[in-house]
């Protein structure tokens, strides 16, 4: 048996689960101060005899095992949880293996094993949510170097029309400041779920989301690209990056029919939390 922890920032996803990826029990736990969150997410394990616990956490988290941090959550906006050793307090109280990865990184492992890219060694899952990330499944495995990869900060080149200034702490107008869910609502002055019928807002949004995508194929040339968080709930952005995305391209690289190729996730809100269940089995088998 395994347990997971999908850990985002405003709650925790805790499941139990089997080698199929089954998930058996699970809960959901506010993201409030480490030592009060934690010992739910350890009341509801010890329920059970665990083999290994796979960790897909909100980040930046050292994910370098060579590293004196590795297993840390480090400079997170979240002041509580900064320099909180997450997988320290895990094998502390189970002594078992423990895999740690980012969230985006969890989901697009879930993804490439159950989920819309099935059957492919290579995809990207990207969430566009309260902030901008990106996890990807390159020749089979989760795509490391020194740290993750933080694919949500990139720059991108200007909506001709859009004067707003960006909402990124440390940059700006980057992707994240320009078009995660915090700057939509910003630029706009309503809620996504309000700006339903605006057509524009959703034409900005696939414009810049399609130029991150031109950027990410140019580079990791991805056999699927799985787009989820609460703004893809905006099935108008799918369309809008459609229609940018080949014009941005030019045909200098052929790519799939777009309506196969960039998808939402196959398994809805669950990647996160059956991708960290297969980190916790790949914990398990030493991987
Ligand atoms: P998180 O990124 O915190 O895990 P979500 O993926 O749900 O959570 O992202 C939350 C962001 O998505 C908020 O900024 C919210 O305004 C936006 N959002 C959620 N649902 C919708 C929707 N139906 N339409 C547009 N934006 C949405
Ligand atoms: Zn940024």
């Amino acid at each position: 048996m395994f347990g997971a922890i999908e850990a985002g920032g405003t709650k925790f996803v805790c499941a139990v689960g089997d080698k199929g990826g089954t998930i058996i029990d699970r809960i959901k736990i506010p993201t409030t101060v480490p030592e009060e969150t934690m010992t739910e997410v350890f009341a509801f394990f010890k329920k059970y005899e665990l083999d290994a616990i796979g960790i897909g956490s909100f980040g930046p988290i050292d994910v370098n095992p060579e590293s004196p941090t590795y297993g840390m959550i480090t400079s997170t906006p979240k002041l509580a949880w900064r320099n909180f050793p997450f997988v320290q307090a895990l094998q502390d109280a189970f002594s078992v293996p423990i895999g740690f990865n980012t969230d985006v990184n969890a989901a697009a492992l879930g993804e490439a094993v159950y989920g819309a890219a099935k059957g492919l060694d290579s995809c990207l899952y990207i969430t566009v949510g309260t902030g901008i990330g990106a996890g990807a499944v390159v020749q089979g495995r989760l795509l490391q170097g020194l740290s993750h990869p933080e694919m949500g900060h990139i720059l991108v080149r200007r909506h001709p029309n859009d004067e707003y200034q960006g909402k990124c702490p440390y940059h700006g107008d980057c992707l994240e400041g320009l078009a995660a869910g915090p700057a939509i609502e910003e630029r706009w002055g309503h809620k996504g779920f309000e700006l339903v019928e605006r057509l524009e807002v959703w034409d900005v949004e696939g414009y810049y989301i399609a130029q991150a995508l031109m950027q990410y194929i140019l580079i990791l040339s991805p056999k699927r690209i799985i787009l989820g968080g609460g703004v893809m709930n905006q099935k108008q952005v799918f369309s809008s990056i459609y229609k940018y995305l080949p014009e941005l391209v030019q045909g200098y690289v052929s790519l799939p029919d777009l309506r196969e190729y960039i998808v939402s996730p196959g398994l809805g809100d669950d990647a996160g939390i059956t991708g960290s269940l297969l980190l916790a089995q790949q914990a398990f088998n030493g991987e």
